[in-house]
């Protein structure tokens, strides 16, 4: 809690992780409690200011592991997600969190097919459940699901009512990821001018868009932004927490003061409790974000590597790795037989290059430290005996 106070004070951007709850609701995935913990943990000491943990109504497991994250005493808000009525509440009470989520779909097309409700009935129940957590001292985030699909008036007077009511801010939901950067900008700068109210941006992936329409909503004036690890959640996921960080850090200058150094660890540690491998060209934590192969960018990196690389590898977690394969130039190949304790020529290195170059081309991929070095032992054989050509292994 005291982090949330801090960084409310300090105008910081409020990262809000919804891993343990959003994440959880992902088709297929499902935390065991030893891991929900570990995640919790990790996201605390990165220093992320709360973290939605789950959903205490649903009893149980659920709620038994929520209350033994709240026991762990870690130094950050935690939020457990209800849907509009006290009973809901109730159990997040129970938990001891410091703050609820209090969450109500306000789009017409969710009001009429799902809750089969009015509009005015969603507000009173909205209305109602606010009052009851505001009177137990909680903070309170009102989620308006599906607000982007919501009629813009109406979304103005439910934030208003729900100010009345208690709510410390608006969750403005993305829920099935229809928005796009411009349009959030300008949906949210209105939200705001004509509410003044703290907005979190809840943003879908649906079109590839969470993390942009995140941001958008941040430049828009949203001070609050949910994420989640890897992107993580329903269908395409959300934005991602290790995305939007280090997008807020690099691109807009906004640092949060986080670690992010321990990026990698947490993404790798959620990717497989989760069952889903890390793919290599996963923004910010990917095995590939400091790989360099073709000639001219692993040169440059050498060179200096701020020429092909927004950030450094210890920044996240991750090394650079120059990789030898079809696209690399004769200096890369010096330098990574320097790994090896090897001191190439510039012409050793031009020999050997096609040599490389066939070899990769026949299997397809890449070549590993020892197909290198065998390369490299050939090369040494056949220089040293008269008239035979450099032609690699298993030639046509
Ligand atoms: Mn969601």
């Amino acid at each position: 809690m005291d982090r949330l106070k801090a960084g409310l004070e300090n105008d910081d951007i409020i990262l809000v992780d919804t891993t343990l709850r959003d994440g959880e609701q992902t088709a297929g995935v499902v935390f065991s409690n030893q891991e929900k913990i570990r995640i919790a943990r990790m996201l605390a000491e990165i220093g992320v200011h709360q973290l939605e943990v789950g959903v205490p109504v649903m009893g149980g497991n659920e709620k038994a592991c929520i209350k033994k994250i709240v026991g762990l005493g870690l130094d950050c808000s935690l939020m457990g997600w209800n849907r509009a009525n006290i009973e809901d509440i109730k159990h997040s009470l129970d938990c001891g969190l410091d703050a609820v989520a209090i969450s109500i779909s306000t789009s017409d097309i969710h009001i009429e097919h799902k809750l089969r409700s009015s509009r005015e009935q969603v507000m009173e129940s909205m209305v109602k459940a606010t009052e009851f957590a505001k009177k137990h001292g909680v903070y309170i985030s009102v989620n308006a699901e599906d607000a982007s699909r919501t009629e813009f008036d109406y979304l103005v007077k439910f934030a208003l009512a729900a100010r009345e009511a208690g709510a410390d801010r608006l969750r403005y939901c993305d829920t099935i990821g229809t928005l796009e950067p411009f349009r959030t900008f300008e949906v949210v700068s209105r939200l705001i001018e004509e509410t003044g109210m703290d907005i979190e941006m809840h943003t879908h992936n649906d079109f590839g868009m969470g993390t942009a329409t995140a941001i958008a909503g941040v430049k828009a004036g949203a001070r609050f932004v949910g994420v989640t690890v890897n992107g993580l959640g329903e269908r395409a996921g959300n934005a991602a927490l290790e995305e939007v960080a280090m997008a807020l850090k690099f691109i807009f200058n906004k640092d949060q003061d986080l670690k992010t150094q321990m990026f990698r660890e947490l993404c790798e540690y959620v990717a497989r409790a989760s069952g889903r491998i890390l793919p290599p060209g996963k923004p910010i934590v990917g095995d590939n974000m400091f790989r360099h192969e073709s000639g001219i960018h692993a040169d440059g990196v050498m060179k200096f590597p701020g020429t092909y690389e927004i950030f450094s590898p210890d920044d996240v977690g991750l090394e650079r790795q120059i990789v030898i394969g079809k696209h690399s130039g004769s200096k890369a190949i010096m330098l990574k037989f320097r790994e090896y304790g090897i001191e190439l020529t510039e012409e050793e290195a031009t020999d050997l290059l096609p040599m490389i170059r066939r070899a990769t081309v026949e299997i397809k991929r890449a070549l590993f430290d020892k197909e290198l070095v065998y390369i490299y032992e050939d090369f040494m054989h056949k220089k040293y005996e008269k008239g035979i050509d450099f032609s690699p292994i298993n030639t046509d």
